[in-house]
């Protein structure tokens, strides 16, 4: 999917492909550096998480697995509630392991924070976070976040694994969506 399947539906282009693909590429050489001689167990955070995941993952030279959770926030809207209720957990044993939790965006950073707590209580060896995106509001979590691609304002965006309505997650650079799309 690219921009020109998506008609008027396209508001703008916040971060292009190009400058997606070069900023993780970035991400991964510090991660290659700070875990010279570990292997690192990739923990995407489904949906969102793929294609940063995907593109992380192929970019690394330190050795890693995958592994995958699915949570969802309990509560109605769109706001996260901070509740989770997990759909799907980890295949892996953590214990003793070096994390590395790959998400798509922060935004109100309460998932994540619910996240960490739940995996800090297996006992990993390290536990570190790597977002493609960070929204202003993830300030007010005091949540470490050591690897991040983006700081975005607070607009809701599409793409590179975000979804509007389960739709879009294809499209290979970050954009906003045209207000008609939403009403
Ligand atoms: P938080 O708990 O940090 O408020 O919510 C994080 C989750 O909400 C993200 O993993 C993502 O699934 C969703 N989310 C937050 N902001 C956006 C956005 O701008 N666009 C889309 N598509 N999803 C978002
Ligand atoms: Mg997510
Ligand atoms: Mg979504």
């Amino acid at each position: 999917m690219d921009a020109a399947d998506m008609g008027n539906d396209l508001e703008k282009v916040l971060i292009s492909e190009d400058d997606l693909q070069a900023r993780i590429k970035e991400l991964a050489g510090r991660i290659d550096e700070d875990y010279e001689g570990k292997e690192v167990l990739l923990v995407g955070v489904l949906k969102g998480a793929v294609m940063v995941m995907a593109d992380l993952a192929r970019a690394l030279h330190v050795p890693v697995q995958m592994d995958w959770m699915a949570v969802s926030s309990y509560g109605a809207g769109t706001k996260s509630s901070g509740v989770v209720r997990v759909l799907k957990d980890l295949d892996t044993d953590i214990l003793d392991r070096h994390v590395l939790i790959v998400e798509d965006i922060i935004d109100s950073g309460l998932t994540l924070h619910w996240l960490l707590e739940n995996l800090k209580s297996r006992n990993p060896a390290s536990l570190e976070i790597c977002a493609a995106l960070r929204k202003p509001d993830a300030v007010k979590v005091p949540i470490e976040v050591k690897y991040v691609g983006f700081d975005i304002p607070s607009e809701f965006v599409i793409g590179y694994g975000l979804d509007y309505a389960e739709r879009y997650r294809n499209l290979p650079f970050i954009g906003t969506l045209a207000p008609h799309v939403y009403t």
